[in-house]
């Protein structure tokens, strides 16, 4: 039997982008700070795509805070600040898997 190794990773970003708001935990104006919470599938220990993300505001005191959704995140960052292997590693894999079928398809090994 063969085992894939199949798993999940996940990091959290932090960014110089703040708002200021009413905190109401700490019950004082506070500069939010945006952070990136998120995750990857993996395969053989190589990302292949992004399975969660959530973008958040948080207290920098008592990290009260809440989800602000990915469009107004990204907007305030100017980009998708993940990594391009964390996105789009489904692509090396296509990619690999296209050289190891032409390289069976000219050993003649799929005729
Ligand atoms: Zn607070």
């Amino acid at each position: 039997m063969l085992l894939v190794p199949i798993g999940s990773a996940g990091r959290q970003l932090t960014f110089n982008v703040t708002e200021a708001h009413n905190c109401g935990t700490c019950g004082e104006l506070r500069e939010f700070n945006l952070r990136l919470r998120y995750e990857w599938g993996s395969l053989f220990y190589l990302p292949v795509c992004v399975t969660e993300r959530q973008y958040q505001l948080v207290c920098p005191v008592c990290e009260h805070g809440w989800v602000v959704q990915r469009r107004s995140g990204e907007s305030m960052l100017g980009g998708d600040p993940i990594p391009w292997r964390h996105r789009n590693g489904w692509m090396v894999w296509t990619g690999i898997a296209l050289v190891l079928g032409m390289a069976l398809a000219r050993s003649g090994g799929l005729v």
